[in-house]
This record gives structure tokens, sequence and C-alpha cells, in this order.
């Protein structure tokens, strides 16, 4: 009995590990406990892109069939270009990022990359091509090392940690006893929110890819730490076509084109000077803002 016991408890062990190992990938973007899953189809293609132009053509989508939850999005972002995205919690956001890196595939309408298709192509092109800061990021359960480097398997150590100090958290992991060795995650050590954004903006920046997508990326930082990192994010997105989202407006202010969204509807869009003589929806939320940071001790 001992002698079969082993063996079990060993692929129960197993089983563990493994379960726990596709946790984190989900977890990494924040999918767990949803079911639809995105396939690849028999004649997908790669991407083909060098500057891409993203556009979302009239995009409807659920989660659950029973409430929509985007009701005919309609943008685009030319190559090279900034399109910001401000809008209340729960206003659609997020999901628009999701639909982006093809975590679900849309309802209606379609999402684009240079007059591609998302849906004909292979999700491996797609995400290889994209550079996500989520708004939560989940670690693997490995050394903070393989965690950047995730972001560019191929990365050196030198270009891991130029990334890392890129991200403002180079200091920090030299800081650890066992260094860019050191386990983090579930079983190791448990960074703070700050610090995995800044595990994430430096998979990014390792990533370099053609197109980026922020979402909410310096949010859990101090606002100390959100300015320099911001100067980055800002520096790596030039030429670069760049989707950010925002909950803070006076990172947006540059942008190309600003997305108020409200209730999975666009509702205004222009650059920030054009949104507050428009004295709407953005130019309230600015009011409100520039109250709450003069209010704020600095
Ligand atoms: P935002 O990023 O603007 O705060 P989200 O895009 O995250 O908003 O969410 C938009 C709406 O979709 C919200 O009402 C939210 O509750 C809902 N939602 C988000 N994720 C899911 C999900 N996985 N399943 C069902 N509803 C969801
Ligand atoms: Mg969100």
């Amino acid at each position: 009995l001992l002698q079969m016991a082993m063996p079990l408890n060993y692929l129960g062990m197993m089983y563990r590990e493994v379960k726990q190992a596709l946790t984190n990938i989900e977890r990494l973007w924040g999918l767990l406990d949803e079911q639809q899953e995105v396939r690849d189809k028999a004649e997908a293609r790669a991407l083909q892109t060098t500057q891409p132009r993203l556009a979302f053509e009239d995009v409807r989508f659920s989660y659950d069939t029973r409430r929509e939850i985007l009701h005919g999005i309609r943008f685009e972002v030319p190559p090279g270009h900034t399109v910001a995205v401000v809008g209340h919690s729960g206003s659609g956001k997020s999901t628009l990022a999701r639909l982006l890196y093809r975590f679900y595939d849309v309802d209606s309408g379609a999402i684009t990359i240079d007059g591609q298709d998302l849906r004909a192509l292979t999700q491996d092109s797609v995400r290889g091509a994209i550079g996500i800061v989520p708004q939560d990021t989940v670690l693997f359960n490995d050394s903070i090392r393989y965690n950047i480097r995730y972001g560019r398997p191929s990365a050196s150590d030198e270009e891991v940690e130029d990334a890392a100090r890129a991200a403002h958290i180079h200091r920090f992991i030299e800081s650890l006893p066992d260094g860019y060795d050191s386990e983090v995650g579930e079983r190791g050590l448990k960074l703070s929110g700050g610090e995995k954004q800044r595990v994430a903006i430096a998979r990014a920046l390792l990533k370099n890819p053609a197109i980026l997508i922020f979402d909410e990326a310096t949010s859990a930082l101090d606002s100390a730490s959100e300015k320099a990192i911001q100067a980055e994010l800002d520096r790596i997105a030039i030429g670069r076509t760049t989707l950010v989202i925002a909950h803070r407006l006076s990172t947006v202010m540059d942008a190309d084109e600003i997305l108020v969204m409200d209730a999975g509807n666009i509702v205004e869009r222009g650059n920030h000077a054009a949104l507050i003589a428009r004295n709407g929806h953005y130019a309230a939320m600015w009011r409100l803002q520039q109250q709450a940071s003069e209010a704020a001790p600095t």
C-alpha cells in the first residue's frame, strides 16, 4: 500500500504544479474563471505589419449575452499615434484592451490591424506584436529575472537589467538577498502592487513591440514614481501605435486623440484642448481632478 501511495502522491503533486502553472498564465491576464476561449482558425495567418494601424469597426461585445458591454465602438489608431481612453470605472475601457489582445472575439463588427481581421490571424502573431501593461499583473512562480525576461525570452541578462532600470525596479531587485534570482509569485516573495506594475512595465519595455497597450499602467504607483515611469512610458510610445487607458487625465493631455467612454459608448472624442473647449464630460472630469490634486498634499 505504501508503495502505491508514493507514486499517487507524486502524481498529485505534479497535477498541482501543472494546474498552478496554467492558473498563473490565466491569472497573468486576469482571466481566471472565464471559460470562453479563442482558438486559431485552421486557415489562420500570421499578422503582417511593420507600422500597424488599429481599427475598431462598430464593435459590439458582451461577456454574457444577456448584457451587452460595448455598443458599437468605432475608432482608429493611425501608425505611430497614441489614442487615450478615459471614463468612469465599468465603462468598458479594459474590455477594449482585452479584445485587442484577443482574449475574446467581438459579437459583431471587427477589430483590424492593418486591415487584417483579428479573427483571421494566429493569436501568437497578434500577441507577439503587442506589449501590454495590464491593470493587475500576476507573476509566475519563478525568479524575478524570468518574470521580466518573459517579455522577450531571448534577451540577455544585461538587457533584462536595463529594462528593470528603466522601470525603476533594478535597485529594489538588487537589494533582495537573492537579487534577480529571487523567487516571486504565490510561493515566493509577495511584491506590492506597485512593484508588480514595474515588473510588467519592464517586460513591455524589453519586448519592444510595434503596438503598446497601457491599462492604467501606473495606477498602483505613488505620485513621485508615477511621474518618473510615465516619462519612460511616453518615451517608448514614441513612434509606436499606442492605446493608453488612463485613470489620471494629466497623463493623456498629449495624446493625439482622447476617447471618453460612458456605459459602453464613446460619448466624446478629440484632443485635450478641443475637449476642454467643448465643456462636456471630459472638461468636468478634468476640473474634478485639478481640484483633487490641488487639495492633495504632495
Ligand atoms: P473599465 O476598465 O472601464 O473599468 P471594464 O471593461 O473592466 O471597465 O468592464 C466593463 C463592464 O464589463 C463592467 O460592467 C464589468 O462589470 C463588466 N465585466 C468586465 N469583465 C467581465 C467579465 N469577465 N465577465 C462579465 N462581465 C465583465
Ligand atoms: Mg479597467
